[in-house]
Parts: structure tokens; C-alpha cells; sequence
């Protein structure tokens, strides 16, 4: 390689044009003359156009289309940052633009424009660099995406790295642990851990060191209020853009909730196989007695009087009603729960059907009186069938749980556009805590067996589930060991045919 002397050096530099160097730049760089003509375009500008402008023609910039940074207000040409400069001599500080090619794809870019001046200071035109941020924006996007997602999911979202320091904990952790996010970022995860499962910790941090998912597992962790929980955790490990794991994704399911639901599932399905079991037996057994009966020799001719027919004959025919009610309430429950519980809306004089129902229970108990008031004789539209099982399941209770009672109340009253119905015993009553859970599927409140109290735990829902198909509300108020009043409201106006 030779070297030139140092004048001749000088001159060689001079004879370069510094708009020759920027024709291979990795940026994109043009020029416009004062009038915003461009004049000077490299390589990396034809690249993000997507086009080539015509030197002479093209105004102010060579993209075809361009747009605010929202990517939907479109920005006319001769309001780009290059022309806003050019008119006014005004700079737009970090003006992000997004330029539409041709061939419709999308670029962000940051436009750096600059004048540019002759010896005399007197303004010959403007010179842009285009930086293309699209990259920084669709990684920003991404994460704003993904932030999005977990700050939203119901299911407590924490990353951790591999010290098991928690780096991240979603709105959803906050709920399940009672931790603001500011108070756990930075805090080891065995503040969570309670001191009996402390290995628990190194396990999960041994496989997610080697790269392996720990599958969801169930265990119990601490709350903020030193309350045990039982959760459900899946973990996986984190990688960085070069595959090395940095850290652990632990996903958190409070299951204290679900448990409680199966613990009262399997409560209902072996109360469901005594209650219908009980009944068949009975049926099985008082057939067998009037197949003896009919069976056995010169006995036929008393059979129409025999008192031991008539009492079996009907034990059969309550037992059986007992199984259809059962067995109803099942197709109900698994209508309600695949929403195909639908109403046979009609128009009919409310007072008649409650009049009715009363009727009816009067015949199941011996024990009580059943009063009826009442003081509204209008029509209402609703389901007919469906409002009475309302209020046979209603009395029914009433009567069930008040064996001691000797009086039951029923009343039907107007409140504004309401029919009210209350039912009043003087029975067992319902504690507090136990007031709106009775309205749960499968609910029973607690301390009553089978044997006392007979029961599947899930008229009560599917008579909220019909009221508020009426559009009407249910609700009980109660005193412990001595009463308890449920109500029903139902609009007069809001349900018509159809609706
Ligand atoms: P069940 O078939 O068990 O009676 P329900 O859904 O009708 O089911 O009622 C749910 C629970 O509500 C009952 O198990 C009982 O604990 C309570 N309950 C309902 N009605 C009364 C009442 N009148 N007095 C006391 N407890 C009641």
C-alpha cells in the first residue's frame, strides 16, 4: 500500500463528496433543495420507500404514503417533519412517522431532518436521516401485548430468576396473596412458601436449572395475613433471546374454592344415591308384599278392601312422586347448567296459583296450618309450572324444616311494579353466614344429616335460577332457631312472551 504525501492527501480528500459516502450507508439519507425538491437519495432510502423518487419531481419526501404514529390518521406529504422544517424552519422534536410502501408493508421510522446552509448562512435545502425503528416498536407491541395479557388473566402470573428473586407479579397474584406488586419485585419466593415445604423451593429450582417444566402440581402456599392456601402451580423455565434459562414462570390457581365445590359434589352424589335408594327400596319392598297378597290362595276376594293394599298403594304412589321430584331436579340442574332452561311464558292470576300450591302442601303435613293472605288479585306473566315448583319448593322447605312448628305463612302482596310472595316458618332458622350460600348448587348448610333432613341441596338454585329468568329476585332473611321469611319478587311488566 502506498502513501501519498500529506498535500496530496488534502487534495484527494477534497475531491470526495460526502454524498457519495452516504450512497452505501446502512441509514437511509436524502437531500431537497429549499423548495423541497428532492435532490439526493442513497441506496437505504430507496430500500424503505420501496420506491425511488424522480429527482426534480418528488416534494418533500420519497414515501408513497405516510401516517401518524397511531398508523390510522394519514399525515399529507407536505406536513412531514422534512416539510415542516423546509416552510417554517421549525425542527419536530422526535416526530415518529409511518411510511406505507407501495407493496403495502409498514415501516416506523424517525426522521432526522436538518437545513442546511451556504457559506453566506442563506438556507439551500434540508438534508433527512430515516432511522427505522420498526423492529422497537414491534418488540414494544409484543410486550405491551403480552403485559396486557397477564396483568388480565385470572390466574397469578410471577416470574422469578434463578436466585428465586421475584422479578414479576401480575394483578391476579396480588388478589390470590395479598401483595402489592411493589412489595414482593426484588423479595426471595420463600416468603410464599410456608416452612414445612421449604424443599419444596429447591426441587422446582433443580429442574427449572435443567431446563425442565414442572407440571401443575397442587400444594399450599402463605398469604400477606399468614393464611394457608391451597393453590395449583405450574412452572416453566425462562429463556433468554440466546437460549440460556434465566428464570422461572409460575403460574398460580387459587383452588380453595374448587376443592370446597368437589367436597360438596361428592356430599350431593352420595346424598343422591341414599335419597333415591331409600324410596326404591320401600317401593321394591311394599310390591313384593302386594304380589304375596295377590299370590296367595281364596284371598282375592278381599283385595279391594284390604286396608294393607290401600296403605301400601300409596306409600308406592308418594315414593314414587318423591323419585320424579328427584329426578326432575336433576334435568333441571343440568338444563340450568348447559343454559337450555327456557319459560312457557303465559298470562294468569297469580293468587290462584299460589292458592293451589298451598292446597297441595296442605295434604304432605298433618302438622301444620298453612295460612294464606292475599292482597294482590292481578295477572302476571311468567311460567306457570315454573313458579309453582318455585313455591312448592319453597313451602316444602318451610315445612321440612320446621318440624317442631305448627304454623306456616304465606302472603302475596303488591310493592310498586312487584308481585311479592313471602313464605314464613317458625323452624330451624339459618345462621348468618349461611343466609346467601343457601342459594349455591349442591349448598346444605351444615349440622343436618340425611336422615333428619332429607335433601338434594339444589332446589333452592334452580328456584333462583327460574325467578331470575323472571327477571325477579330471591332472598331470605332469618333468625336462628326460631324463623326464617323467603321472598320472591317478580315484575309485573318486564317478562312477556318471548322475551
Ligand atoms: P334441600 O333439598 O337440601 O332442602 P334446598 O336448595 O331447597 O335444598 O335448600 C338448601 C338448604 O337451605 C337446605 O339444605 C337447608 O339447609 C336450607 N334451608 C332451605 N329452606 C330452609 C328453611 N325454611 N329453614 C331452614 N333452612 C332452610
Amino acid at each position: 500500500m502506498t502513501t501519498l504525501p500529506i498535500q496530496d492527501r488534502q487534495i484527494a480528500w477534497s475531491k470526495i463528496n460526502a454524498l457519495d459516502l452516504f450512497q452505501q450507508a446502512p441509514i437511509a439519507i436524502y437531500t431537497t433543495d429549499v423548495d423541497g425538491y428532492i435532490n439526493y437519495f442513497n441506496t437505504a432510502s430507496v430500500e424503505l420507500w420501496g420506491r425511488a423518487p424522480e429527482l426534480g419531481k418528488d416534494l418533500w419526501c420519497g414515501s408513497w404514503k405516510i401516517y401518524q404514529p397511531d398508523g390510522i390518521t394519514s399525515l399529507p406529504l407536505d406536513e412531514c417533519p422534512m416539510a415542516v422544517l423546509l416552510k417554517e424552519g421549525r425542527k419536530m422534536p422526535e416526530a415518529e412517522i409511518i411510511i406505507e410502501r407501495p407493496d403495502g408493508k409498514r415501516i416506523n421510522v424517525l426522521p432526522h431532518p436538518e437545513a442546511l446552509y451556504d457559506q453566506d448562512g442563506t438556507m439551500i435545502g434540508a438534508l433527512n436521516m430515516m432511522v427505522d425503528i420498526t423492529d422497537r416498536r414491534t418488540i414494544e407491541n409484543t410486550q405491551a401485548k403480552f403485559e396486557a395479557i397477564v396483568q388480565s388473566s385470572t390466574d397469578g402470573i410471577i416470574s422469578k430468576n434463578l436466585d428465586g428473586i421475584i422479578t414479576s407479579w401480575n394483578a391476579s397474584a396480588e388478589r390470590i396473596f395479598g401483595y402489592k406488586e411493589k412489595e414482593m419485585i426484588g423479595k426471595p419466593i420463600l416468603t410464599l412458601i410456608p416452612e414445612e415445604r421449604k424443599e419444596e423451593e429447591q426441587f422446582i429450582l433443580n429442574r427449572i436449572r435443567k431446563g425442565e417444566r414442572v407440571e401443575t402440581f397442587e400444594t399450599q402456599r402463605l398469604t400477606k395475613y399468614g393464611q394457608l392456601i391451597d393453590i395449583s402451580l405450574t412452572i416453566s423455565p425462562i429463556r433468554n433471546g440466546s437460549g440460556h434459562i434465566i428464570g422461572a414462570s409460575k403460574i398460580v390457581r387459587d383452588i380453595t374454592e374448587i376443592r370446597k365445590l368437589e367436597q360438596r359434589k361428592d356430599d350431593f352424589i352420595r346424598m343422591a344415591s341414599h335419597e333415591l335408594k331409600t324410596p326404591i327400596t320401600s317401593i321394591n319392598g311394599y310390591t313384593q308384599l302386594l304380589l304375596n297378597i295377590y299370590n296367595e290362595p281364596y284371598k282375592e276376594q278381599h283385595f279391594h278392601s284390604d286396608p294393607i293394599v290401600k296403605s301400601s298403594l300409596e306409600t308406592i304412589a308418594r315414593q314414587v312422586s318423591k323419585i320424579t321430584r328427584l329426578i326432575a331436579e336433576l334435568l333441571d340442574l343440568s338444563r340450568i347448567e348447559s343454559a337450555k332452561l327456557e319459560l312457557v311464558i303465559t298470562e294468569f292470576k297469580l293468587e290462584n296459583l299460589l292458592e293451589e300450591m298451598v292446597h297441595d302442601a296442605r295434604h304432605t303435613t298433618r302438622q301444620h296450618v298453612i295460612l294464606f293472605e292475599s292482597e294482590y288479585k292481578g295477572m302476571i306473566s311468567g311460567d306457570q309450572e315454573r313458579l309453582g315448583q318455585v313455591f312448592t319448593n319453597i313451602i316444602g322447605n318451610a315445612i321440612k324444616y320446621s318440624r317442631d312448628a305448627d304454623r306456616i305463612e304465606v302472603y302475596l302482596t303488591k310493592d310498586k311494579g312487584f308481585a311479592v310472595i313471602r313464605v314464613k316458618d317458625y323452624g330451624i332458622g339459618i345462621d348468618p353466614e349461611d343466609l346467601t350460600r343457601i342459594f349455591e348448587r349442591f349448598y346444605r348448610a351444615e349440622g343436618k344429616s340425611e336422615q333428619t333432613y332429607p335433601g338434594f341441596g339444589i332446589g333452592l338454585f334452580i328456584a333462583k335460577e327460574i325467578v331470575e329468568l323472571h327477571k325477579g329476585l330471591i332472598e331470605v332473611s332469618s333468625q336462628k332457631s326460631k324463623w326464617s321469611v323467603f321472598t320472591v319478587k317478580l315484575p309485573l311488566e318486564s317478562v312477556k312472551k318471548g322475551e
